[in-house]
């Protein structure tokens, strides 16, 4: 007997609908804020441990409990997507019993319902496209060397620092720092040596500073430094420690071989960063002109 395998098998709505690897859903809310799903099912194991009953009774008590900042995330989506009618797309973490919270993607359409609105929509397991993401975007932000976040990162960091520099009235201030003499050092060493040396610094150069601070590799043999809340003058102290440190660290070719030139500028309240980067590189230009291996600054 011949067997067809294309011809549709025949399906009843809800086997189908328990066999998809997401959830279909319909959701609820009154314009006083109570939320339930009158309409909850899918496969996957994104529904293994909700309680659906409860859901269909009430899902204020869920909402609540996600995990970090979802909650407040979740609710003003909802109210966005309320108040204009708008589609409601956001993503948000579901705690599970054992292991990782699981991240979940929502879509749904809005339309007006009696007292309330009510959603139509799908729930997806993105845990693994998530993931990636983060690969991707960790990927795009260091600097494959030294492990060190890289300008791209740098300058999203420093961007945000400076506008909280600017609002609060808060200092800032940035060190540039570069080998001395690197070219030379490559060349009596070697390329491999070399780069061993900048894997070194910028451990060393982690661990002296204060978690809150950021270094970074901006290219080269050229790193920079943000410290947040730190004026001028304690800037300066902390770029003589990290030059000294240098100076009589041994890279694995005698202590004294390497050594930084660096130069420390602050932020003016409301200035382009351009500026305060330009500060930085000219009181770094001024470290190198009075004979390396020294701190330079510039207000
Ligand atoms: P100065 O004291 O004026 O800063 O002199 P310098 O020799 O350090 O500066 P210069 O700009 O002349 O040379 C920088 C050198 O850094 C040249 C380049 O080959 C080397 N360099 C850049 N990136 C890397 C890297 O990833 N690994 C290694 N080993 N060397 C690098
Ligand atoms: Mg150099
Ligand atoms: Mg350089």
């Amino acid at each position: 007997m011949l067997v067809n395998d294309t011809a549709p098998v025949p399906h009843s709505t809800d086997s189908l609908i328990s066999q998809i690897p997401g959830v279909i859903f319909q959701f609820y809310r009154s314009h006083c804020g109570r939320m339930h799903f009158p309409y909850l099912e899918g496969g996957g194991e994104a529904l293994a441990h909700i309680d659906r009953q409860q859901l269909a009774h009430d899902a204020g008590q869920l909402i609540e409990h996600l995990t970090g900042h979802d909650h407040p995330k979740i609710m003003s989506s909802i109210e966005r997507s309320a108040r204009w009618m708008l589609p409601l797309t956001t993503r948000f973490r579901l705690p599970f019993p054992k292991g990782k919270p699981h991240w979940i993607a929502v879509s749904a359409n809005p339309s007006p319902a009696s007292n309330g609105v009510r959603w139509s929509g799908i729930m997806m397991d993105i845990t693994d496209q998530v993931a990636e993401e983060q690969r991707l975007r960790k990927l795009c932000d260091t600097d494959p060397l030294t492990g060190l976040p890289n300008r791209r990162k740098l300058m999203v960091h420093l961007t945000h620092l400076a506008s909280l520099s600017t609002r609060h009235g808060t200092p800032l201030s940035i060190m540039m720092v570069d080998i001395d003499y690197f070219k030379q050092l490559n060349d009596r060493w070697g390329h491999l040596q070399g780069d061993s040396v900048l894997e070194q610094l910028a451990v060393q150069t982690q661990q002296l500073l204060r978690c809150e601070d950021m270094v970074a590799r901006l290219g080269g043999e050229e790193f920079m430094v943000v410290l947040p809340l730190t004026p001028l003058q304690q800037c300066h102290k902390l770029a003589d420690r990290l030059r000294h440190a240098i100076a009589s660290y041994d890279f694995g070719i005698g202590a004294g071989q390497v050594t930084v030139s660096i130069g420390v500028a602050e932020y003016r309240c409301g200035e382009p960063l351009a500026n305060l980067i330009e500060r930085a590189d000219q009181a770094l230009y001024s470290a190198k002109e009075v004979g390396r291996d020294c701190v330079c600054l510039l207000p």
